[in-house]
Parts: C-alpha cells; sequence; structure tokens
C-alpha cells in the first residue's frame, strides 16, 4: 500500500498516465525507466491514473493502461489513485490558494486565453475588447506568490538527476501565470500532480523531460502549499528514425496493438533499449 510505503521507504516514484489514448512505446519507456529506477533502489512504484479531464478521458483507455503495463511486467500496489475520485480535494487547495490571494480569475474564453497567450507574453492583463465568459479559469499570480513568498521565492529550487543534472533554481515565469483551476473542469494539471505527488509520499519524480519546464511552476506550487519538492529525473524522449517523438508521430503504433498481434513484452524491451542507445540522452 501506499502508506506503508511512505514509511519505509526512501525511493518511491509513480507513472501518471492520463487515459486519454491507448500507450504506445513512448509510455512503455517512460513507465519501465520509472519501474526499473524504484526496483534498482529497493523502493516503490505507483501507478496513478490522472483522469480530471473527463471530456478526454475513456474507461477503455484506462482499462488498457492496467493491462498493457501488467503485460510488460510491471507491478503496482492497489487501490489505484484515480484523480476522478479525488476532485473535491484539489478544489480544497485551490481554494486554500485563493484564500493566500495567489489565484485570480480570468473571465476570457478559453479561445481568446489561448490566442492571448500565442501573441503575447503569459501573465499580460486581459484586454477588455475580447470574448468572455460567466466561469472564469483560475490562474495562479506570479507577482503575488512572490509577494506572499518573500525574499523565500528567489531561493526555490529543485535537484534534478538524468536532465541536465545537478541543482535548478525554480524559474516559473518560463510558464506564467498558468491556470490551476480550468473553466470547463474547475481544475488543472498542475495543482492535482504536486497534491498528489506529495499525498502519496512520492520522493522521485521520473518523467520525459518534456515535462521538464513544468517542474518550475510545480517547485512553486508545493512551496505555496507547503509540501516537500521531490528529486526529478527527467528522462531523454523515445524518437523514430527521423527524430521526432513517438508519443506524437501520427499513427504510431500503441502497446496494445503491438500486444494483440502477438508480439512479446520482452521484444517491446529490446526495441526500447535499441531506441535508446542510438540516440544521446
Ligand atoms: N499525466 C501526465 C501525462 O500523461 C504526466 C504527469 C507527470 O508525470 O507529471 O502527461
Amino acid at each position: 500500500m501506499t502508506a506503508n510505503y511512505a514509511a519505509t521507504m526512501t525511493f518511491i516514484t509513480r507513472f501518471a498516465p492520463s487515459p486519454t489514448g491507448y500507450l504506445h512505446l513512448g509510455h512503455a519507456f517512460s513507465a519501465l525507466t520509472a519501474f526499473d529506477a524504484a526496483q534498482a533502489d529497493g523502493g516503490g512504484f505507483i501507478l496513478r491514473i490522472e483522469d480530471i479531464d473527463h471530456t478526454r478521458c475513456r474507461p477503455h483507455f484506462e482499462a488498457a493502461i492496467y493491462e498493457d503495463l501488467a503485460w510488460l511486467g510491471l507491478t503496482w500496489p492497489e487501490p489505484v489513485l484515480r484523480q476522478s475520485e479525488h476532485i473535491s480535494d484539489y478544489q480544497e487547495s485551490l481554494e486554500a490558494l485563493r484564500a493566500l490571494g495567489v489565484v485570480y480569475p480570468d473571465h476570457r474564453t478559453r479561445k481568446a486565453q489561448v490566442e492571448a497567450a500565442l501573441s503575447a507574453p503569459q501573465g499580460e492583463a486581459a484586454d477588455s475588447t475580447v470574448e468572455t465568459t460567466d466561469t472564469p479559469a483560475w490562474r495562479l499570480s506570479l507577482e503575488a506568490a512572490q509577494s506572499v513568498l518573500g525574499p523565500r521565492y528567489d531561493t526555490l529550487s529543485f535537484q534534478e538527476v538524468l536532465f541536465r543534472p545537478g541543482r535548478h533554481s525554480a524559474r516559473p515565469e518560463v510558464n506564467g501565470d498558468v491556470v490551476l483551476g480550468r473553466k470547463d473542469i474547475g481544475i488543472a494539471y498542475h495543482l492535482a500532480v504536486v497534491i498528489d505527488d506529495a499525498r502519496q509520499g512520492v520522493t522521485d519524480i521520473v518523467r520525459g523531460h518534456d515535462l521538464f519546464d513544468a517542474t518550475h511552476t510545480q517547485v512553486l506550487l508545493q512551496a505555496l502549499l507547503g509540501l516537500p519538492t521531490p528529486r526529478y529525473h527527467h528522462h531523454a524522449l523515445l524518437l523514430d528514425e527521423q527524430g521526432r517523438r513517438l508519443a506524437k508521430r501520427k499513427g504510431s503504433k500503441s502497446l496494445r496493438d503491438y500486444r494483440l498481434e502477438g508480439v512479446a513484452a520482452k521484444e517491446i524491451k529490446m526495441m526500447l533499449s535499441i531506441a535508446t542507445k542510438t540516440q544521446s540522452t
């Protein structure tokens, strides 16, 4: 059980997929990297289902996650935390941030927000001519966070083990005033992920380096919510022969397809080790 992990182990990591599609080789690589790191350290591996976005998550994708990972030989403690069952916890934390004065409402439509983000630096004042809606999105105010944390704001940092190893200063400015409460589902990824990493006692986050920049914002949220900052291991992304990300490759084959075709899990592991040996990290 997760709670026992927290009490007895010094290395606890997790794989946290969103059931918005079938897993492919890039996910297998990420899950196996996390699982192997936990095994090597005598630590724990947690599977978490990040399904806050009910508009995109589907039960058959979630079922396939369990089947594919078990097929790859991974094991994890039950019950698996499904974020959709904990929405009120994330809402409470958003409420706590609101009480701290570090979030503000953004009444622009999602489309207008995306357009503004593309044409101007994030966090700029809203243009009063843009389309608005009644239910706002809630954004983290970096300016307010800075005044709440005082000098501590500039000392926030995290330890990175794989990607540019060393201690990094947190620079939440790279992401700007991110949305913590989406107007459609009430909450958002950055908030749910830091709450769950803390409550599950995750000491080491192993994930692709496409999420390296997200860490800057997440470290700030940990500070604001009084949560510990784990160590981070951002692994290289699996690329195809053209150097494109496998996960993003159009029509890239799902693990489920390989499995149903009768490919053995050990052949997948072989393909992954060949792919990683032929590319630099
Ligand atoms: N749920 C996220 C995704 O599927 C991963 C979150 C994380 O590893 O921090 O991309």
